[in-house]
């Protein structure tokens, strides 16, 4: 018993030693046991150890116990929880990825986690799609979308178009209407077309920090055969990938979101937006725009730039915001989040919109379209609730 009771006991040292390693690790021995992040994360009341209590059994040196419990999977990475805590512990980067790298390493993970991330490593994306597919989305396009290998010159930006706006049916609709926004502006870009790999992020927040560094690696290689101002992406994963963890493998590339970069041109953006959208909007910040990168005003200043536009909030907004379940894996954990919780976080934030009396939820993120549109077919009075991408309602307001 007692040699048990050692082995875990230096478990739990080596996994503190992990943790104090992480930007700001250390500050996790000045946790005050509030259960502010316990109380915050919308699934912790569903969680056996939400993080206050991940924080006890690390203390008490029994934290093999917490990684006996499947139900960190439940954990979306969405920040609320560090985005609240007195002690500024790096809750969701540190003490939950760490833990859900542990339970990789055991071979602890949901079958469906499991299948998008051997896909990741087989194809470069989740979804299992062939690389050479990346820039099919181009042909529905129907506008030239210059892609780098074939423009072999410099160029202002380089779009970043990431998984789910290359390759899922619904995301691809707005990848269409932001290249269309990008031609209307004249911006002088470029894609990576089949060179681009998935940017990794939501695999390192689902425990694969090693596949991100391989799917990273590629990335980089691609990008250092070409000459281009900065990165512009629509896909909040990887622009926190691009902004706050490629830079640590030498990767660094000035990356702005697409909301960002459009904001800064709406002088010029301003004229071509000649048509109304006679409706009341309501807009959800996604976890890794909002709350990790402080991206909040731009996406709103965007739809309060279309004619006949009334902007309202919803009760969570901002840093507030609640997360669509999708960030850090979630994606990939559908099943798991409704046979342990019979929970969609997607249908929480759609009866958001409802309440708020919006006619249209607009988004900025690629992961969302689809969650949503499923949201509204269930939520009770949604029915009529409209989900658009900015770039898609900016096209409608272009197109008069
Ligand atoms: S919010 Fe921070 S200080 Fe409070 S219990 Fe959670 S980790 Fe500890
Ligand atoms: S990151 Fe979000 S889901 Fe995960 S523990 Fe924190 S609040 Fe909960």
């Amino acid at each position: 018993m007692a040699v048990a009771i050692d082995a875990e006991r230096s478990f739990t040292e080596s996994l503190e030693h992990r943790l104090l390693d992480i930007e700001n690790g250390e500050r996790i021995r000045a946790c005050l046991q509030c259960g502010l992040c316990s109380g915050t994360c919308p699934v912790g009341y569903l969680m056996d150890f939400p993080p206050h209590k991940m924080i006890a059994a690390l203390r008490a040196g029994m934290f093999e116990e917490v990684l006996s419990h499947d139900s960190i999977w439940l954990c979306v990475s969405c920040h609320a929880c560090a985005d609240v805590c007195p002690a500024q512990i790096p809750l969701t980067d540190g003490l939950m990825t760490v833990a859900k790298e542990e339970m990789v390493l055991a071979g602890n993970t949901p079958v469906e986690l499991q299948d998008a991330l051997e896909k990741s490593q087989r194809y470069g994306n989740p979804l299992g799609e062939s690389p050479r597919r990346r820039a099919a989305w181009v042909e529905k396009a129907g506008i030239d979308v210059p892609v780098m290998r074939e423009l072999r010159r410099p160029v202002e930006a380089l779009w970043f178009v990431g998984d789910y706006a290359s390759h899922h049916p619904r995301a691809q609709l707005a990848t269409v209407a932001l290249a269309k926004v990008f031609r209307a502006l004249d911006v002088d870009f470029g894609i990576l077309g089949a060179e681009e790999t998935s940017d990794g992020d939501s695999q390192r927040l689902a425990g694969e920090r090693g596949l991100f560094e391989m799917l990273a690696d590629k990335n980089a290689k691609a990008l250092s055969q070409y000459e281009f101002g900065e990165i512009v992406t629509a896909d909040p994963h990887a622009y926190n990938a691009f902004l706050n963890e490629y830079p640590g493998l030498d990767i660094a590339y000035p990356t702005r979101h697409y909301t960002q970069f459009l904001a800064d041109n709406l002088d010029r953006l301003r004229p071509l937006l000649t048509g109304r959208i006679d409706a009341t909007v309501a807009y959800h910040d996604p976890c890794y725009l909002g709350r990790a990168n402080g991206v909040y005003e731009q996406p709103r200043r965007l739809l309060e730039a279309i004619p006949g536009v009334t902007l309202v909030e919803m009760r969570h907004t901002r840093q507030a915001s609640l997360c669509c379940g999708r960030g850090g894996g979630g994606m990939w954990l559908d099943g798991f989040l409704w046979e342990k919780g019979r929970v969609r976080p997607s249908e929480w934030r759609v009866s958001e919109a409802v309440d708020a009396g919006a006619e249209i939820l607009a988004l900025a993120c690629p992961y969302e379209a689809p969650r949503f549109e499923d949201a509204t077919k269930t939520v009770a009075g949604a029915g009529d609730l409209i989900v658009r991408d900015i770039a898609e309602l900016l096209v409608e307001a272009m197109d008069g």
